[in-house]
């Protein structure tokens, strides 16, 4: 047998259930039924739209990871892609429709304002090293700007 788990509303109160949102064990006065299990009355309370974005620690640190990965294999891509020389807008759309997807689906799919942030800073980072330089040296780099701009903003559009 496990050990019996705590209401996190009554600490003296032994139970079995646990809250299939949070996971926070419930007794069996607080928890509330509904058609996706038992929820707390604090996940029943929140309307979907505001539990849409909402992640878990772990959803959190995994966008954070593959946030950390774009950044870095984005650099070699950026790299290839100004070396290609051509269909330079279209292979950064798709960078960013990988680095969008992949943010996304490392926080659960959950999208909101941690994957779109995550995703859009990401995917600027590795555009970074050849845009910084030409501005330092008074330019305005338009054809490394707009790569850079559309794969972002696809980047977020996808991992929203
Ligand atoms: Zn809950
Ligand atoms: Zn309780």
């Amino acid at each position: 047998m496990s050990e019996p788990m705590r209401c996190y509303r009554h600490p003296n109160r032994e139970t079995r259930l646990s809250c299939a949102t949070c996971g926070r064990p419930i007794c069996t006065e607080c928890m509330r039924q509904t058609d996706v299990g038992i929820k707390c009355p604090d996940d029943v309370k929140l309307p979907r739209s505001a539990r849409v974005g909402a992640m878990r620690t772990s959803q959190i640190a995994k966008t954070a990871l593959a946030g950390l990965a774009v950044a870095v294999v984005g650099y070699f891509v950026v790299l290839v892609i100004f070396q290609i020389g051509f269909g330079r807008l279209i292979l950064s759309g798709l960078a960013g429709y990988g680095a969008g997807t992949l943010i996304h689906r490392a926080g659960g799919r959950n999208g909101g304002p941690i994957a779109m942030t995550t995703s859009g800073v990401s995917t600027a980072i590795p555009f970074l090293p050849f845009l910084v330089p030409q501005i330092l040296a008074g330019g305005f780099p338009f054809f490394i700007f707009l790569p850079a701009a559309i794969a972002v903003g696809v980047a977020v559009y996808f991992s929203r």
